[in-house]
């Protein structure tokens, strides 16, 4: 019986992940083993999240708009999805259980090219991302975390929970991470919605987007513009996989070819 795994949103049909993972899962010798696009409303999701083991299951990741909801149905979480408030991976484990983990923040972390520790950063938005943003940067010992969003009082609960400081106009950081949707659509305009200034972008700063799409986002392509170090979303979808695929197959992940899925993609879009 094949052994399946998959990646359960709403909307879910723009995904890279099964090209990422299958790409991993070929690589690593794992013929029987197939990775699966689960588009799931969220009133099926955790009906059907329960279901799965009996399909054949090993375990699933988890986007937009269910990952509270997969921490929440989980047996038990690791410490990092539980402080997070969120789960982007699930595991079934051989027992029944099923195991709540959050790859964003490792992800994050490994696709960083500067130790945070003793940095200052800021981070932009309050929502999931923002939340695995905050707890990774305050755990890897950044010395200041600001944290600004366009609703503050999200921004506010976020600090409460996690750590940082609300910011209503950000002061300059060497580690700026956007972490609201702006960028997703070819027509945003970063520049005006986020209160960005140029000197927050220049050389000696490093400017992660976590939002990615076929081309390429303004926010990077300014931020490469001034000097800054860049990280593309797409990086640190590679880095939260391979940590996933590590979780669910006990194997290393083969990360050099699933970024070679990722620019194959990229290449044809
Ligand atoms: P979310 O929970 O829905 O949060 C969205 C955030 O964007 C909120 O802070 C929201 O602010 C802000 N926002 C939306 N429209 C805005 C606008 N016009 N101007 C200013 N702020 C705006 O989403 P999420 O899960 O955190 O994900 C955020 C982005 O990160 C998505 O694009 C997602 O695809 C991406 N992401 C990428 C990876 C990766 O592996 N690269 C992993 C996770 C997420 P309000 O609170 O004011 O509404």
């Amino acid at each position: 019986m094949l052994t399946r795994l998959g990646v359960a949103g709403w909307p879910v049909a723009h995904s890279l992940s099964p090209a990422i993972q299958n790409a991993a899962l070929a690589a690593a010798g794992l013929t029987e083993w197939r990775y699966l696009r689960l588009p799931l409303p969220p009133e099926r999701f955790a009906e059907t999240v329960r279901a799965l083991p009996a399909a054949g299951f090993r375990g699933i990741n988890v986007t937009i708009p269910h990952k509270r909801a997969a921490l929440a149905l989980a047996d038990a979480a690791s410490p990092v999805a539980a402080a997070v408030g969120a789960a982007n991976t699930l595991t079934f484990e051989r027992s029944g259980a099923i195991h709540a983990d959050n790859t964003d923040v490792p992800g994050l972390l490994e696709a960083l090219p500067i130790e945070p520790a003793g940095e200052t950063a800021l981070v932009l938005g309050a929502g999931g991302a923002a939340r695995a943003a905050v707890y990774a940067l305050r755990r890897a010992g950044a010395a200041d975390v600001m944290v600004w969003n366009r609703t503050p009082e999200r921004a506010e609960r976020l600090v409460g929970e996690l750590g940082g400081r609300v910011v209503a106009a950000p002061e300059r950081a060497t580690v700026v991470v956007n972490c609201t949707s702006v960028g997703l659509r070819e027509t945003d305009l970063p520049f005006k919605s986020l209160p960005l200034q140029a000197d927050t972008l220049g050389v000696g700063s490093y400017v992660v987007d976590m939002v990615y799409r076929p081309g390429g986002t303004l926010l990077i392509a300014e931020a490469k513009r001034r000097g800054a170090s860049v990280v593309e979303g797409l990086e640190i979808l590679v880095a939260q996989g391979a940590a996933s695929f590590e979780r669910w197959t006990d194997k290393s992940a083969p990360r050099q070819v699933m970024r070679g899925a990722v620019d194959h993609h990229a290449r044809d879009t």
